[in-house]
Order: C-alpha cells, then sequence, then structure tokens
C-alpha cells in the first residue's frame, strides 16, 4: 500500500513529466523489429524515454504508470509520433536499407480520443511524402479499454489504411474481446509468454494458440521479448514472422539505430 510520501512523490513527479517535454528531457530510443525467417531488419519501435535533471532516467513503466490514468500522454504522445515520422525520413535519406521500414509507436486509448488525430496523422505522413503503412499504432492490453470514441477514432485509423498492432497480446482483462471488438492488423505476443520459451508448457501452448488465432484471422505476428536463439527458433518453427527483443537490438537512439541497423 502506498504511503503519504510516496503519494507525494506521484504528485510530484506528475508535475515534473508535464513540464519534461518543454524542458526538452523527452526522447525517443529504438528497437529492431526483424524477420525471423531472414533477421532482415523490417520495423523500428519507438519507445519514449524521460530523463529527468536531477533524478536521470526514469523507466517508462513508472511514468506510463501515471500519465495514462491522468490524462498527461497527449503532448509526449504526439511528439513520439513526431519524431518516429521525422526520424524514419532521416533515415531514409541517409540509408537504402531504411526504404521499406515501417515506425510502430506506442498509443494510449486517450490520446485516440482526441479530436482532428486521424486528419493530423494524414496531413504528418503526407508531408514527409510517406504511405500510411509505413506508421505502425501499438495499443497496449494493460492500458484501460478505449471508449466509444477512441473506438471511433481506431475505426478510422484501419479504414484509412493506418496498421494497427495490438500490444502484450493476452496480458490484458479481456484479450480475446479486444480481438473480436477493435479493428487490428497484429498480434504482438507479450515478453512474458517469449521468457518461458522453449520448456514452458504453459508459454508454449499461449504461444501455439495465440498464432493460430492471428492465423486464422489474416493478422500479422510479432513476438516480443526474444533474448535467446532457442526462443528465435522455437517461435520461427511455431510460424511466427516477426519478432523482436535484446537477441536483435536494444533500444537505442536513432543515430545509433541507423549505425548499428541500417548500414
Ligand atoms: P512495450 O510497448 O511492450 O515495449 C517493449 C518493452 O520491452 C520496452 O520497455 C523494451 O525496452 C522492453 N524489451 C524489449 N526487448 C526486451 C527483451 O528482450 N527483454 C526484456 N526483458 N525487455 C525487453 P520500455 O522501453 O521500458 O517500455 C515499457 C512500456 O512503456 C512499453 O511496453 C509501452 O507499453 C510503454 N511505452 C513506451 N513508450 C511509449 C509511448 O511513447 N507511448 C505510450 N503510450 N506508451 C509507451
Ligand atoms: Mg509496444
Ligand atoms: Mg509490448
Amino acid at each position: 500500500m502506498p504511503d503519504r510520501s510516496d503519494a507525494h512523490h506521484t504528485v510530484w513527479l506528475s508535475g515534473e513529466f508535464i513540464a519534461a517535454e518543454g524542458r526538452g528531457e523527452l526522447s525517443i530510443a529504438y528497437q529492431p523489429i526483424v524477420d525471423l525467417a531472414s533477421s532482415r531488419v523490417v520495423g523500428a519501435e519507438a519507445l519514449l524515454r524521460w530523463t529527468h535533471a536531477t533524478r536521470g532516467a526514469v523507466s517508462p513503466n513508472t511514468f506510463i504508470g501515471f500519465a495514462e490514468p491522468e490524462g498527461l500522454l497527449s503532448g509526449p504522445g504526439s511528439f513520439a509520433l513526431q519524431t518516429a515520422l521525422d526520424d524514419l525520413a532521416a533515415w531514409r535519406q541517409s540509408s537504402a536499407a531504411a526504404r521499406d521500414l515501417f515506425v510502430s509507436v506506442n498509443v494510449s486509448p486517450t490520446q485516440l480520443d482526441s479530436p482532428g488525430l486521424v486528419t493530423d496523422l494524414k496531413q504528418a505522413i503526407s508531408d514527409r511524402g510517406m504511405a500510411l503503412q509505413d506508421l505502425h499504432l501499438e495499443l497496449t492490453e494493460t492500458a484501460p479499454p478505449p471508449g466509444p470514441g477512441a473506438v471511433k477514432a481506431l475505426q478510422a485509423l484501419h479504414g484509412h489504411g493506418f496498421h494497427i498492432a495490438i500490444d502484450d497480446f493476452g496480458t490484458g482483462y479481456s484479450s480475446l474481446l479486444r480481438v473480436q471488438n477493435l479493428p487490428c492488423d497484429s498480434l504482438k505476443i507479450d515478453r512474458a509468454f517469449t521468457a518461458g520459451l522453449p520448456d514452458d508448457v504453459a508459454c508454449k501452448a499461449i504461444v501455439a494458440s495465440s498464432l493460430a488465432l492471428a492465423h486464422g484471422l489474416s493478422l500479422g505476428t510479432v513476438a516480443e521479448g526474444i533474448e535467446t536463439t532457442e526462443q528465435r527458433d522455437h517461435l520461427h518453427r511455431a510460424g511466427c514472422v516477426f519478432g523482436q527483443g535484446y537477441l536483435f537490438g536494444r533500444p537505442v537512439d536513432a543515430t545509433t539505430f541507423r549505425t548499428m541497423h541500417l548500414d
């Protein structure tokens, strides 16, 4: 149970978070998403980073944890989207390997509720001469279910051709309902299940049934948290198409990403 000082600290931290973007404390790290058959890098997940002036790096699990319910992610969320598109445009200018690359950005349900989101995103894409499929939007399973406004926005985004991924699949309260009710193009299998591969019987069964569901619905598949070659080989044999994890690369800044994965 959090005590009074924890509560005070969170109030202080959320005040600091509100000021973070203006102080230039936010940045984006990128983690490669690879084709498991060839190990070719096909995409980059954009992950928000907050380096506080005195506290140093604050984990996204900490700041997303309070910022999401307090509705504080709209500014940082659009910073993540714009930065990811800018970095993809810059990579494409300097590297042929980035020509077919997509960026995958996490979006919170509250962000989806903002009016004009679909128009703004389409504009941001066309301003940079990109295609809608160049941007994947990841909707986490652990966040509160999207309300009616957010569902409408998701349907509009999907209808226009944006790629919607369900993140952390299998960890939410209503995973299957979400697949039934929300428009989506791919499932990201949570790293909690990858972690148990190749030996844990329950993880193997959950991964196999998630992949069967995705294939049955013609959805793309990405496994998260791949750290070993045994996990990669198991997932590839089980029919998972894309993968992500420390085995292929940790999240790094845009310049390092280009040097490590696109040169
Ligand atoms: P996520 O979207 O599921 O991102 C994957 C997380 O797993 C990242 O943690 C990444 O660093 C970590 N990870 C990747 N590969 C491995 C691995 O092989 N082993 C292990 N142990 N971990 C791995 P990170 O960056 O701390 O982000 C945590 C969560 O914060 C993200 O989970 C996402 O839900 C949220 N988040 C991050 N950036 C944003 C953002 O811009 N907007 C929103 N709404 N949420 C964000
Ligand atoms: Mg994600
Ligand atoms: Mg995830």
